[in-house]
């Protein structure tokens, strides 16, 4: 898309009279569908963007006509927005009695997690309001591994957390969350009379996929008296998955859980949620009461504006996760996964038996992170190179990440259309990106890796 064209969508000024409307479909067709992010396409592999299931095209498009707000007052998308947080619990492993609301998307359910943990630390220690309160938030500390996702940090600074107040653990070899660095960072706290009232493990990291160890993280939040969270935006339904259900042993005793539809099952964007087993927390952080806004029957249901920061709210992204799941059904959900789970394992073998490559990390979710094996170890200006040329031949789509400090590339798999015939075509376009830069030799250098985020 041309510098120009771009101007002009941010330049073009209102015109005095109005157009008729079919020359939307033009304009959309024209100027805009042709330069999208590209993820719709079978070998985009940058990022955790999913392409949108048509099932969810149709729910937006319907919704927004019933145009219901999910808020308050009472209608049937508000129960359907009930329903799918129910479906998305027991998908995930939660009880039945969890409770929740659809978001934007993971950082907000983030966001809504963290004030909610917050809450229920300071009124369970009698410290809600007045001279404690200011005594003791001064003195909350928060802990997530180093490989967490940074919607962390950035919903640790919206509360008014200050970065002295915030714990990267380290991760393991693995990627893992090292609970015993956990154990021995809260201790210290401890000790020093700081309040540690959190811990967000992450079920499957951003850089690499690793999913944390989430029965030690429970045992010790419930020895401490922390909330536990666990942001599960890519990897928050691994349950539903038997390859991958031992891993998730215990997420059921999680206090919060956040899962984002828009990435996991293609939902069109803007679909998170927040999952908490115990609701009520989620209502004492966030329903505040206003005259004008009074439920009309004494025993009706807790508004959705009671569980989140939002009061008018959309119906869509309810309607859209409804009619996807309802698509898909409990072994359709599992599918899917697997297939993006087959898929990354065949990634992964390709990227091993290539001599030029070298596998570094990746899994259990389906991401493979991998380096050019280069004359005098590959600079991570090559694999910026590398990525920035596949990227402008336009035949396939990837991004780099940072992995043992290193800038590498990497691969993910969310785009149901997406075959073995596109990881071939990605490992021959990464070939000829790197050919660009002179003959190739094998050196090759391994290490340990400490990934980043996007
Ligand atoms: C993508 C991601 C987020 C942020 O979710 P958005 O929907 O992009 O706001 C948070 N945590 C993890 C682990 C993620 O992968």
């Amino acid at each position: 898309m041309s510098t120009q064209q771009r101007a002009r969508l941010r330049e073009a000024p209102l015109p005095r009279t109005g157009a008729e409307l079919g020359g939307l479909l033009d304009f959309v067709r024209e100027e805009i569908a042709p330069y999208s992010t590209g993820n719709g396409h079978p070998a985009f592999f940058a990022w955790v963007n999913s392409p949108p299931a048509p099932a969810g095209i149709i729910a937006e498009l319907l919704a927004s006509a019933v145009n219901a707000t999910c808020g308050m007052g009472e209608n049937a998308l508000m129960d359907v927005e009930r329903g799918t947080v129910r479906m998305l619990a027991d998908l995930a492993g939660l009880p039945d009695s969890t409770g929740g609301v659809l978001t934007s998307g993971g950082s907000m359910a983030n966001l809504l997690a963290l004030a909610t943990a917050r809450t229920w630390f300071l009124t369970g220690r009698g410290s809600g309001d007045g001279p404690t309160y200011d005594r003791d938030h001064a003195r909350l500390t928060l802990y997530y591994s180093a490989q967490a996702h940074m919607s962390v940090t950035k919903a640790a600074a919206c509360i008014g957390l200050p970065a002295h107040r915030l714990r990267a653990v380290p991760a393991d070899e693995h990627d893992r969350l090292d609970s015993a660095a956990l154990r021995a960072a809260v201790t210290a706290d401890l000790d020093a009379g700081l309040l540690p009232f959190c811990t967000v493990t992450t079920l499957g990291t951003t850089a690499t996929g690793a999913v944390d160890p989430l029965t030690e993280v429970t045992d010790l939040c419930r020895r401490t008296g922390m909330w536990h969270h666990a942001d599960g935006a890519w990897g928050g339904l691994g349950a539903a998955v038997p390859a991958l259900a031992p891993l998730y042993r215990g997420v059921g005793d999680v206090d919060s859980l956040t899962v984002d539809p828009h990435k996991t099952l293609s939902v069109p964007v803007g679909c998170g949620a927040l999952l908490v087993p115990d609701p009520e927390h989620l209502h004492t952080a966030f329903a505040h009461r206003a005259s004008y806004l009074t439920a009309g029957e004494p025993d009706a249901l807790p508004w959705l504006s009671h569980a989140t920061i939002e009061l008018t709210r959309p119906g869509t992204r309810a309607l859209a996760l409804w009619a996807t799941l309802r698509h898909l059904g409990r072994a359709g959900v599992t599918t899917l996964i697997e297939h993006y789970l087959t898929l990354a394992d065949q990634l992964r073998d390709k990227i091993t038996a290539q001599p030029r490559l070298e596998l570094l990390a990746g899994g259990p979710w389906p991401v493979a992170c991998f380096r050019i094996t280069h004359p005098g170890g590959a600079a991570d200006d090559l694999h910026a190179r590398v990525a920035r040329r596949v990227q402008v031949a336009g035949r396939a789509y990837l991004a780099t990440v940072a992995v043992n400090d290193r800038t590498v590339l990497r691969a993910c798999l969310c785009n149901y259309r997406t075959t073995t015939d596109d990881l071939d075509l990605l490992i021959r376009e990464v070939l000829h990106a790197a050919d660009a830069d002179g003959p190739p030799r094998s050196s090759r250098t391994s290490g340990r890796h400490t990934a980043d985020d996007h």
